[in-house]
């Protein structure tokens, strides 16, 4: 339910906004939780805050031309959402997928504002993308688009002003071709203008792995709370791209058996724990499909079950790492029934509103996606900071600092929601807090 201010703001974004419900969707889940604010910040309302949060600082959007390997000209769409720089230079990833629209990049950009915040570090919210399918393109057409997409990008990013990095569909090799065009066209070897970069230059140590390795100290942190921990629970991850890679590599060394995951094709169970060095040969070095996961493990026990949600395996818990809006209602009263105790997001809002509301109602521990994989782009914003001083740390050092992000951000989810009389609700302490940060540093700008 909406407080009556907040509905007549939702209202507003809905018209303002038509037919990005992705947007939408994101926008109505934090207004559901501030209310309680407004309460005792009279001073937020009085000014508009968030009526102004809800509207992006600035939106790009670009023709992206280039030739496939036939020779033809092919045409894609860019976009930079440039939503929020009260905390700091705007920062977030680019996606590349078929269904990248624009809806779909301000959900993400919205979600990245208050994300960031929670961090504690000085980070603003953006994020950008293009609906260019890398699926089936060889890397030198995938070099050719990075390059056309940098070369209208580049005059709007700058280290102090928009420092993009990887989401679905750009990892290290897109990074290093979009790093390379930038430094390229503008004669600057500006390395904080972009993270997730190869730690050849300027990249750092555990970037790759932070936003799998965060989620799984979240949810260790979660567990922790209820006085139980990873140590052999039955955990199930959606996806095998980077996050859920990282994941499962992060809860199996903190004693948890991870017995499926899945991508866009089906999902592949594993009783004995996923192989995870078998499938990082497939998913990373292959760049195939599961059912080849299954195919080499043989008969070792791996079934690949095509075309259905992952979410009908039972677990503990439940780590939903591959796209927006995976866990369905059903999905999670099947998930509780099958004796389920946490959720934590690896991706950005994997789990959809009815399936929150079944997750909390039950006294699942739930890790909302801009704290629980908040680890990512907290790392991102180490590696500015070692750019900016021209300096890298060891893994063992970044990986502590990790960690304590990880405890930071989870102690002040329980500490606001506790503040508010919402005692264990993640959802709503992740709202209000990171909210808070940024609503604070707009007032003291001025009018912004
Ligand atoms: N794409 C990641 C996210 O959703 C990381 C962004 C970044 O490192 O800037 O938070």
């Amino acid at each position: 339910m909406l407080h009556e201010k907040l509905s007549t703001i939702y209202d507003n974004v809905l018209r303002r906004n038509p037919g990005e419900i992705e947007f939408h969707q994101a926008v109505r889940e934090v207004l559901e939780s501030i209310g309680p604010v407004l309460g005792k910040h009279p001073e937020y309302a009085e000014s508009k805050i968030i009526e102004r949060i809800c509207e992006p600082e600035r939106q790009i959007i670009f023709r992206v031309p280039w030739e496939d390997d036939q020779g033809e000209v092919q045409i894609n769409r860019g976009f930079r959402v440039e939503f929020n720089s009260a905390l700091g230079p705007y920062k977030g990833g680019l996606r590349f997928h078929p269904s990248v629209y624009l809806g779909i990049i301000k959900f993400l950009g919205f979600e990245q504002i208050f994300k960031n915040s929670l961090t504690g570090l000085p980070i603003g919210g953006g994020k950008g993308g293009s609906d260019f399918d890398p699926k089936g393109r060889s890397q030198r057409e995938i070099m050719r688009f990075c390059q056309s997409f940098m070369t209208e990008l580049y005059r709007h990013i700058g280290e102090y002003t928009d420092v993009p990095a990887g989401d679905i569909g750009v990892g290290g090799r897109e990074v290093g071709y979009l790093f390379g065009q930038y430094k390229r066209i503008t004669n600057r070897y500006e390395s904080g203008v972009i993270t997730g970069k190869g730690l050849s230059f300027g990249g750092a140590q555990v970037r790759t792995e932070a936003t799998g390795y965060g989620c799984a100290f979240f949810v260790e942190e979660m567990l922790k709370a209820r006085g139980t921990s990873f140590e052999g629970k039955r955990v199930v991850v959606s996806g095998s791209g980077n996050v859920a890679i990282y994941t499962i590599e992060k809860v199996r060394q903190l004693g948890g058996v991870v017995v499926a995951c899945s991508d866009s094709s089906g999902y592949v169970v594993d009783e004995k724990g996923i192989d995870l060095d078998l499938l990082k040969q497939v998913k990373e070095v292959e760049r195939k499909r599961l059912s080849a996961y299954a195919a080499k493990r043989g008969g070792d026990g791996a079934v690949f079950v095509p075309g259905r949600s992952v979410w009908e395996v039972d677990c503990e818990v439940a780590m939903p790492s591959a796209t927006q809006n995976e866990i369905t209602g059903k999905d999670a009263e099947r998930l509780v029934r099958g004796g389920c105790v946490a959720v934590g997001e690896g991706a950005n809002m994997p789990t959809m509103p009815e399936a929150i509301r079944v997750f909390v109602d039950a006294g699942v521990a739930f890790g909302p996606g801009k704290a629980a994989n908040a680890g990512g782009v907290a790392t991102s914003a180490l590696e500015m900071q070692q750019n900016a001083s021209r300096d890298s740390w060891t893994f063992e050092f970044s990986e502590r600092r990790l960690r304590e992000i990880m405890r930071d951000i989870h102690d002040r989810c329980l500490s606001t929601a506790d503040e508010y009389g919402l005692a264990g609700n993640y959802v709503a302490g992740a709202n209000i807090d990171g909210f808070k940060r940024v609503a604070d540093a707009m007032l003291a700008l001025g009018l912004i």
